[in-house]
């Protein structure tokens, strides 16, 4: 199981995650935030798209 440390600093703010973090998982790695704001500015400063899906029509 996977313990996630609740110090662990957000990816983008720095701030702790907190226990209930907010976790993005990309193709690379699990990239942890404090809050749902952060995560969504995140995933728009790095257009991430969480759970790729490969049936997308291209
Ligand atoms: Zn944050």
């Amino acid at each position: 199981m996977t313990t996630i440390d609740p110090a662990t600093p957000c990816d983008l703010c720095s701030l702790p995650v907190g226990i209930k973090p907010f976790s993005l998982t990309t193709a690379e790695k699990t990239i942890l935030f404090c809050c749902e704001g952060c995560k969504g500015i995140y995933q728009m400063l790095h257009q991430i798209n969480e759970t790729p899906a490969p049936s997308q029509d291209n």
